[in-house]
């Protein structure tokens, strides 16, 4: 029997689109090989967002090829985000490598398949890609580039999927577009996410919806509402500053001040008391000065996020930031920048969880992990607790007994 291997980093997108390929494969045939040298296919699944993940995939691809050396009859694919619509220089550069597929889309081989069945067993948790594509172009951002502009799918098609999902035993739903807030703009009738949540959390068997990314330029009430009001929506959003100036917000092209965002942020929390905010920054954009950095770190001490993405800035060739301004802010600057960030976030994050001890919790069981139990609360607050028997997929009750920065140890009820 044939086997595959995939390869996968980067965002949610690429991890569920990785999933489906799994279970294309599945259904041609293939079976899941343990590791890159007992496979007959091997599929990397790319990430270039930053220079730092696109130096792993050029290290991994450098690896493969001395397998594929050794092991000429294998079949190697590179799809995700390194993968432009012309794939000339890629092919000069890794000769190696048999197909190239972009990501989200499939190469005729296996677009014959049938329409995509899913996985046997699907995780508790499972992420389902609601649109495809950007049509924002912050001027940092190469994924517009790569993944195109947005499409939505249609929602009786997520729908379907949705409901199959959850008839093999998927408990929480984790839509995926690059903006879920302008989900729909492009479709017959103009359904919003917001239409789209009230037709899933009617699915029976469903016990939790989320969403990802929100743009805040973006996001409506009618949204918030819909986060206020769904019993299944759980109060918990990404919501992506990348900056606390407005210089930098202006120069990044995101739409909005950070007057604007904290008017959002009060929004959310008046209609949503208990929200978990997330959110995502970039550090050391260029031109970015040290009373600018600053305003960055007034908005987090002020909004308090319960988890913040931080990532120095890389340019991105073929994006108006790498054309228009030098990357002027020294590495070393940009590594102190996103270390001050860690450590305040390590700091909020602390005291948030601390005022979590001795309250209940109810968690989705997602695994086992070095012999605990792990899983997460409504909010998104990673719980393990030690037990024996089975909970894979349950919701349990726990009272939480410790905390730290990252996670919370929780015992059974
Ligand atoms: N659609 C989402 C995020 C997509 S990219 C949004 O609008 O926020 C994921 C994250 O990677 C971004 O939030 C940003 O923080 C980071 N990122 C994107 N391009 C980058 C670049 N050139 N350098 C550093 N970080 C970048
Ligand atoms: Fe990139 Fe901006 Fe689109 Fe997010 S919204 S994917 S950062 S262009």
């Amino acid at each position: 029997m044939p086997t595959y291997h995939i390869w996968t980093i980067g965002c949610q997108m690429n991890k569920a689109e990785s999933e489906r390929l799994a279970s294309r494969f599945e259904e041609l045939g293939y079976k899941a090989a343990k590791s890159f040298n007992d496979a007959d296919l091997i599929v990397l699944n790319s990430c270039v967002v930053r220079q730092s993940a696109e130096d792993r995939v050029i290290n991994k691809l450098h690896d493969l090829k001395h397998l594929k050396k050794e092991k000429p009859q294998m079949l190697l694919a590179l799809t995700g985000c390194i993968v432009d619509s012309d794939t000339k220089v890629l092919r000069k550069k890794f000769p190696f490598i048999d197909q190239f597929f972009k990501a989200g889309e499939y190469p005729p081989w296996l677009e014959k398949a049938k329409s995509a069945t899913l996985l046997e067993k699907p995780s508790p948790s499972v992420y389902v890609p609601i649109s495809q594509g950007c049509d924002n172009f912050c001027s940092y951002c190469i994924v517009p580039y790569r993944r195109g502009r947005e499409r939505s799918r249609p929602p009786e098609e997520i729908a379907c999927e949705v409901e199959e999902l959850v008839r093999r035993g998927a408990k929480e739903v984790i839509l995926l577009g690059q903006n879920v807030d302008s989900y729909g703009h492009d479709l017959p009738g103009k359904p919003d996410l917001a239409d789209l949540l009230q037709e899933l959390n009617k699915v029976e068997g469903i016990a939790r919806l989320r969403f990802l990314t929100n743009h805040p330029k973006d996001m409506s009430q009618k949204l918030i509402d819909a986060i206020a009001n769904l019993d299944k929506v759980c109060e918990q959003i990404n919501l992506p500053v990348q900056a606390g100036s407005d210089e930098i917000l202006q120069a990044m092209k995101r739409g909005y001040t950070a007057a604007q965002y904290r008017q959002l942020v009060k929004k959310v929390r008046e209609k949503v008391p208990d929200i978990t905010l997330t959110t995502d920054i970039i550090v050391g954009f260029p031109g970015e000065s040290e009373a600018q950095f600053q305003e960055t770190l007034d908005l987090l001490s002020e909004i308090k996020f319960a988890t913040v993405h931080v990532a120095a800035y890389s340019p991105r060739e073929g994006t108006t930031a790498a054309r228009d301004f030098a990357d002027d802010i020294p590495s070393e600057e940009k590594k102190a920048r996103l270390n001050r960030i860690e450590q305040l976030q390590s700091q909020i994050q602390s005291e948030m969880n601390a005022q979590l001890k001795g309250k209940a919790a109810e968690i989705l069981v997602e695994g086992r992990n070095k012999g605990k139990w792990y899983g997460r609360t409504r909010s998104d607050k990673l719980v393990f607790f030690n037990s024996v028997g089975d909970y894979l997929g349950q919701l349990v009750g726990v009272k939480i007994k410790k905390t730290s920065p990252w996670s919370l140890q929780g015992k059974i009820e």
